[in-house]
């Protein structure tokens, strides 16, 4: 009995301008410390095999699988703002595992060493980071937030050098693509209108095969990518997600969360909260990131402009037309995760207004945003800052008030509340313990946390309690940094 790859590679079948064959780059002692076992079992793998030193060698990066082309994939992107030519510059492909429900999905060894887009870096990753990309993914997907998922980690046995020395770590990615936008706008850049052409036929087969085969199939591409990034950035505001670094590069054709570098749920409710140590100007604050979702999506349909319409101007106008859709499909998509947070099953004209006032209320007296709407599932608000406020009370009549024009019954009510208001995310100050714990040898404190991140919405867990309690003001402001 073999591990069980059973890899593809049309990604690879692709004109080679759009990847580099690599060569492995072998590390020194591999081991594995984070297997998930389910996902594996998704996949078709074996999880006894996949412990084996076959295995442990394979998401390593020291050996490639049967079956397996490595590539790095090519990319260019916005960062901040300005263009850049970018590609995998830690990562390799090693195909695409076909699962035994005949799914597609790519698999990634980030952090395996460099490759021809390197540029200036080293290829590598650390232990913590990728710990981090591990816990959050998987906490994102518990929460039903599309997203690139987690393998596996492996130490490499070698140091990496940032601003100290750090354990160097392999994470196994694996996503239902890695096509982005900025691979759209790589292929737009290098002008050969043929090989635009099989990029949008390829992500079409792969993501959207219900889209015709008509003339208009490259505009209903881009309608659908619109639809699915609205409805995943929406769901980031309702958990209080703040991806970070929302460059084109890092935003997916598949709508799938991607690339955990400097992310980080906020606490206290604040529209300006940023996280990351290299946004100085707050690009990628809470508050912006449907605004920049609109801006990568806009790069989108310029790209794929040429592929609209043979006239360049009507092209233009039709993708015009698409993305000016997105922010009406956003507030929709957002409105209606918001409803569904407060218990409201219809539509009222005024519900718009319910919410803003509560958030307003929320940013006022520095409350808790996840704890907000977790005591008012339960009904207990202890331990909040709005606790006896006269102007929260006033909007906790009219909310109640609301709550009663509505049919539903108590009941009925709790149970919405229930399954869109997560008990628990990954708080900051705890994936810091459990990071700081695992790079010292000690992963029980990991392993706890990802039990409890398993079951966002689980309101009968004893467990519970322990994680939603806040940092100390001293872990405040919290930073997160890409790229180590
Ligand atoms: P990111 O900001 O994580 O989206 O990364 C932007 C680009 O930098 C991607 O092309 C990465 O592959 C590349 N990159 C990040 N870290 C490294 C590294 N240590 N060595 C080489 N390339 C890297
Ligand atoms: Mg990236
Ligand atoms: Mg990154």
């Amino acid at each position: 009995m073999g591990i069980g790859w059973n890899f593809d590679n049309s990604y690879a079948r692709l004109p080679n301008s759009f990847y580099a064959e690599i060569e492995l780059n072998p590390v020194r002692a591999p081991k594995l410390i984070k297997l998930n076992k389910s996902l594996a079992k998704d996949l078709g793998l074996d999880t006894e095999e996949l412990q084996s030193e076959k295995a442990v060698a394979i998401l390593a990066g020291n050996t490639a699988p049967d079956g397996s082309t490595p590539i790095a994939q090519a990319y260019a992107g916005h960062q901040f703002g300005h263009f850049t030519m970018l590609g995998d510059g830690r990562a390799v492909l090693l195909g695409e595992q076909m699962t035994p429900k005949e799914e597609r999905f790519d698999i990634q060894l980030k952090g395996s060493g460099r490759t021809p887009f390197s540029r200036g870096g080293d290829g590598r990753a650390a232990l913590g980071p990728m710990l981090r990309e591990y816990i959050i993914s998987e906490a994102m997907h518990a929460l039903g937030i599309p997203t690139t998922r987690s393998l596996a980690v492996v130490t490499t046995g070698e140091n990496i050098i940032r601003e100290t020395e750090l354990p160097g770590a392999i994470l196994t990615r694996v996503a239902s693509s890695h096509l982005r936008v900025g691979t759209f706008q790589y292929a737009a850049n290098m002008g050969s209108f043929e090989n635009l052409e099989v990029l949008a036929h390829y992500a079409i087969i792969r993501h959207y095969e219900f889209i015709p085969n008509s003339e208009t199939r490259y505009l209903r591409l881009l309608e659908e990518v619109i639809k699915r990034q609205a409805d995943l950035i929406a769901k980031w505001q309702l958990v209080g997600f703040i991806h970070g670094v929302m460059n084109t590069d890092n935003m997916t054709i598949s709508g799938e969360t991607i690339d955990y570098g400097p992310c980080a749920f906020m606490d206290t409710y604040d529209p300006k909260t940023v996280f990351s140590s290299i946004d100085r100007h707050g690009r990628y604050a809470y508050e912006n990131q449907p605004v920049i979702g609109g801006w990568n999506l806009a790069r989108f349909a310029e790209s794929l402009i040429p592929l609209i319409h043979e006239d360049p101007e009507q092209g233009i106008e039709l993708a015009q037309s698409e993305i000016s859709k997105y922010m009406g499909l956003y507030e929709e998509s957002y409105q209606e995760g918001m409803r569904a947070k407060l218990g409201l099953f219809n539509k009222e004209e005024k519900d718009k207004e319910l919410i803003d006032e509560l958030l307003d209320l929320m940013h006022k007296h520095r409350a808790d945003y996840t704890n907000t709407f977790r005591g008012l599932t339960m009904g207990d608000m202890t331990g909040s800052s709005l606790l006896g406020q006269e102007d929260f009370k006033g909007w906790h009549e009219k909310w109640q008030a609301r709550l009663f024009r509505q049919e539903q019954t108590k009941e009925e009510i709790t149970q919405l509340m229930e399954s869109r208001n997560p008990v628990v995310i990954p708080r900051n100050h705890k994936v810091e313990e459990a990071l700081e714990a695992a790079v010292n040898g000690d992963y029980s404190v990991m392993e706890k946390l990802l039990k409890v991140l398993a079951n966002p919405y689980d309101y009968s867990s004893e467990l519970a309690n322990e994680y939603c309690s806040l940092p100390a003001p001293s872990n405040f402001p919290y930073r997160t940094f890409c790229g180590t």
